[in-house]
């Protein structure tokens, strides 16, 4: 599954840094055409990355721009995957153009490659996200998948974004279901951080478990009538929840609010090529109904019980898969739910952060009893 190229190390320090949030952040309806300024001042020889979708969608915005600050660029897509050989190949783009600055635009995956590129390269980057399903536009982390989107591991970055660019007209044109996995992916920073703070006394882990709580009550508030009106004020928050305020959680958290069991159940099911259709966001939702299933088979915890209870009325409401079935894996072999489960469960996995030993058997009886009564 691996390429062949060398791994790409991550940066370590020694000293606690924390990358809180990106330089600047431009929000607001049709604002992408009054950042030319700000660009320019990054970069004039901009190379600018995405699907292909992104791409097109994105040019009729960026071209203008790019002629009246006289800039010089490409584009490119980061085809096949966020993996190690777009990354290479990006890598000839950005010096066969003598790039100096890097415009990520898209989803996650393609954020993430355009981060990553950034700080290979050592250039200036800009985010510019055209979904509400993950805060990548934000945070100082890149995750590697291979060719075929099975995960692979993911690199620390140096910093986070100089420049966010928030365009609700740009977010409003993507499918609602990319928001709805914006919001499982969002929530799922409620139930992973305050399981890796553990019992932490420290202000800053405190307050980001505080504002991860804040998230979920804003997303179980706000969803179903953001879903209902795209474009309203609703909308416009559950949006600024899923892209900005869970990045912050990220920023401020740092490494004591890492992920648990929900992302390392998401990692597993990147293994299993069905799942593939599912988005991140769809996966990670699901992977909290385990953890708290975990929670509750090996520890008896009925707290857990009464969370799982909740976001089951809520999954339902809001259309996330409550269970394999519903993430489209009701085909699925034992045999390749069994090797989930083994990645899943594999020592360096986030899913030990957990307060207490999982094994695969036992991952695998969580994952096949999500809409357990109780
Ligand atoms: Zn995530």
């Amino acid at each position: 599954m691996s390429s062949k190229t060398t791994k790409i190390t991550p940066v370590t320090t020694s000293m606690n840094s924390l990358w809180v949030s990106p330089t600047q952040v431009i929000q607001g309806e049709g604002i992408i055409s009054q950042t030319g300024k700000v660009i320019a001042r990054l970069g004039q020889r901009p190379l600018v990355v995405g699907g292909n979708h992104s791409l097109k969608l994105i040019s009729s915005h960026l071209k203008p721009i790019f002629q009246k600050f006289g800039l010089t660029a490409v584009f490119d897509s980061y085809a096949p995957d966020c993996s190690e050989t777009s990354l290479k190949n990006l890598s000839q783009t950005s010096q066969d153009h003598q790039a100096d600055l890097i415009i990520g635009v898209g989803g996650g995956k393609a954020l993430d490659t355009a981060k990553l590129l950034a700080h290979q390269q050592q250039l200036p980057i800009v985010t510019i996200p055209t979904s509400g399903a993950t805060c990548a536009a934000w945070t100082a982390l890149s995750n590697i998948y291979s060719n075929q989107g099975a995960f692979q591991y993911d690199v620390p970055l140096s910093r986070c974004p100089d420049l966010l660019i928030l365009d609700y007209n740009l977010i409003k044109t993507a499918p609602k279901r990319t928001l709805v996995a914006g919001i499982g992916d969002a929530i799922a920073k409620w139930y992973e951080a305050s399981v890796s703070s553990g019992n932490s006394t420290a202000t800053l882990t405190i307050a980001a478990v505080q504002q991860a709580r804040v998230l979920r009550d804003i997303l179980l508030q706000k969803s179903a009538t953001a879903l209902d009106n795209i474009g309203g004020e609703d909308w416009q928050e559950v949006v600024n929840a899923t892209v900005l305020l869970a990045g912050v959680i990220g920023g401020l958290g740092g490494a004591n609010c890492r992920t648990v069991a929900a992302h390392a159940v998401h990692n597993g099911l990147t293994h299993i090529s069905a799942a593939h259709d599912a988005l991140h966001g769809e996966k990670v939702a699901y992977g909290i109904l385990v953890q708290l299933r975990l929670e509750e088979i090996i520890q008896g915890n009925q707290l857990a019980v009464a969370s799982r209870q909740q976001l089951l009325k809520f999954y339902e409401e809001i259309g996330l898969p409550k269970s394999l079935e519903e993430l489209g894996l009701s085909q699925v072999t034992l045999a390749e739910l069994r090797h989930a489960a083994v990645v899943t469960c594999h020592p360096n996995s986030d899913i030990h952060r957990l307060p207490f030993k999982v094994s695969p058997e036992q991952l695998l009886s969580a994952m096949v009893s999500t809409l357990a009564e109780n």
